[in-house]
């Protein structure tokens, strides 16, 4: 059995290990046209700092993350966020403000923190306790995250608290984005309990009572990282590979199904001064753990119907600017581990990470490590900016809303063009289109973030779910092949 596997993330790499455990005699190659593995993921170190160059932790309430890291022997490196500064900041008028202690994502588990925060006006947090009054929507139709929001909360809770968080982690437009596909449990919610609020305050009765009880296990974070960076999550995944699985430094720049159900994958090495040909190889299955719009091109000639879905499915870019400085270059002190900015702040600046307060491995004794998130739907520019324009103008933000001295130490950029899908609302609808047409073909898989979940967690579940299901289909489907 060969199986070809397109893209070396999180994604493709959790396919690969997964179909080597389920098929263990499949001849499995995966392909990247970048020189290394892991994607988006890539751990730097420099003069004793640690820079994510993309994402830099993940959610353990999602459980496929932890769970793989275990499963892999580095479940003694994963570590915790700093427990002094497990609070967010909210930029209003140019300062920072802590969020209001108990506010999870999309409504607050406690009313009096809500009641004093300087971030809402008193008609924003009147309306907000409206909440507790607002008829429950109780239909499963889909709503933009911006109109669930202020339908529930009010405007100004949806502009200065929801829109920042959620754009975060999404980095797309909130009158865009889907709550079904993102948030879904906050709709539970409203439908179960009728509100919000009761309904995150009964959660947060039900969490304490469990804590209680369960007195012994390891208690996670909400979110962790592994000490020597993210890329080794990747590493350790390459290990568990045979041989020859990983082709890196090879583009597949063609797929094609055969009349008699096999597929023809074309390659051509990446590597710039060679002009090489191409290489074509049979392979029984393949899975796809690129972006769906490289999907969507390489699926056209074969599967046109699936390839003009999953080009519906819109990405944007995104940019992670790091600077490294003095601890004594930075003149204040920090409750949280880093801050949001909401849209009506007009910064370029979607969100910052104090990143050596939230994981303080991450920079030498008397450093200090920023990273700042910038481009995603408010500002797609940004995220093509060469590196000479971007840094100044993010930099110059920065010191508006924390007071620096001095020039950083250094500083990384790293842009992520095209990486971050855009989950529109009726996003479920057409990815369980895309899934109905993916069922019907039992040589072909999906793997990724644009349909399930962007974060870590997401990714592995979706490569675990692809490898799953070829595992399954081969095994009734091969025996019509080998005859
Ligand atoms: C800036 C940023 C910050 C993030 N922060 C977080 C975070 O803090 N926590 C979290 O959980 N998630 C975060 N995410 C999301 C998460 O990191 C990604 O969703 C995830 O890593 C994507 O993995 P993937 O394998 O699906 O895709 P990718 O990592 O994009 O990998 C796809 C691979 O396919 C290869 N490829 C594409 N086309 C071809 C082709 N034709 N031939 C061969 N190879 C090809 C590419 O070179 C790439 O290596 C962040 C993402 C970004 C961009």
């Amino acid at each position: 059995m060969n199986i070809a596997i397109l893209g070396a993330g999180i994604s493709g790499l959790s396919a690969a290990y997964r179909l080597g455990q389920l098929i263990p005699d499949a001849t499995i190659r995966l392909f990247d046209r970048r020189s290394r593995c892991g994607g988006v993921l890539e751990t730097l170190n420099r003069d004793g700092f640690q820079i994510e160059q993309s994402a830099d932790n993940f959610i353990t309430t999602i459980p496929w993350g932890v769970q793989l890291c275990k499963e892999l022997g580095l479940g003694d490196q994963l570590v915790q966020t700093n427990p002094l500064v497990r609070r967010t900041y909210v930029v209003r008028r140019g300062r920072l403000y802590l969020l209001p202690d108990g506010f999870l994502m999309m409504a607050p588990t406690k009313l009096l923190p809500m009641a004093l925060t300087p971030i809402l006006s008193p008609i924003g947090k009147l309306r907000a306790g409206l909440e507790l009054f607002i008829p429950a929507r109780k239909n499963d139709i889909d709503e933009s995250m911006a109109h669930f929001v202020r339908r529930r909360l009010g405007r100004e809770v949806f502009e200065r608290l929801v829109e920042p968080l959620v754009s975060g982690v999404y980095a797309a437009d909130m009158e865009k984005l889907s709550v079904l596909a993102t948030l879904p449990r906050f709709r539970e919610m409203e439908r179960d309990h009728g509100s919000l609020i009761r309904a995150m305050q009964k959660q947060l009765a039900a969490n304490r009572a469990a804590h209680l009880a369960e007195q012994s296990g390891a208690r996670y974070s909400m979110f962790v990282t592994l000490r020597n960076g993210l890329s080794t999550l990747c590493d350790a995944l390459v290990t568990k590979l045979p041989p020859d699985t990983l082709q890196v430094g090879q583009e597949v720049t063609k797929i094609k199904k055969t009349p008699e159900g096999s597929w023809i994958v074309e390659t051509k090495s990446s590597d710039s001064q060679t002009t090489s040909a191409t290489n074509t190889a049979h392979f029984d299955a393949v899975i796809l753990a690129i972006s769906v719009q490289e999907s969507s091109r390489l699926l056209t000639d074969s599967v046109p119907e699936l390839a003009g879905k999953l080009a519906r499915i819109k990405h944007e870019g995104t940019a992670i600017a790091t600077f490294a400085f003095h601890s004594n270059q930075i003149k204040q002190s920090f409750r949280g581990m880093g801050f949001v900015v909401p849209k009506i702040e007009q910064s370029p600046i979607l969100a910052g990470s104090f990143s050596s307060l939230k994981y303080e491995h991450r920079a030498p004794k008397e450093k200090f490590l920023i990273r700042i998130f910038a481009g995603g739907d408010r500002s797609p520019e940004l995220a093509e900016l060469p590196d000479d324009r971007l840094l100044p103008i993010l930099l110059s933000e920065l010191r508006k809303i924390i007071k620096i001295e001095g020039e950083p130490l250094f500083t990384v950029v790293s842009h992520w063009s095209q990486t971050m899908p855009q989950y529109h609302v009726c996003h479920r609808e057409l990815v369980q289109e895309i899934e109905s047409l993916t069922a019907s073909d039992p040589t072909l898989a999906l793997a990724g973030n644009a349909f399930h979940g962007v974060g870590i967690p997401n990714c592995i579940q979706s490569g675990f779910q692809a490898a799953e299901k070829l595992a399954t289909s081969l095994s009734q489907y091969c025996p019509v092949v080998t005859e």
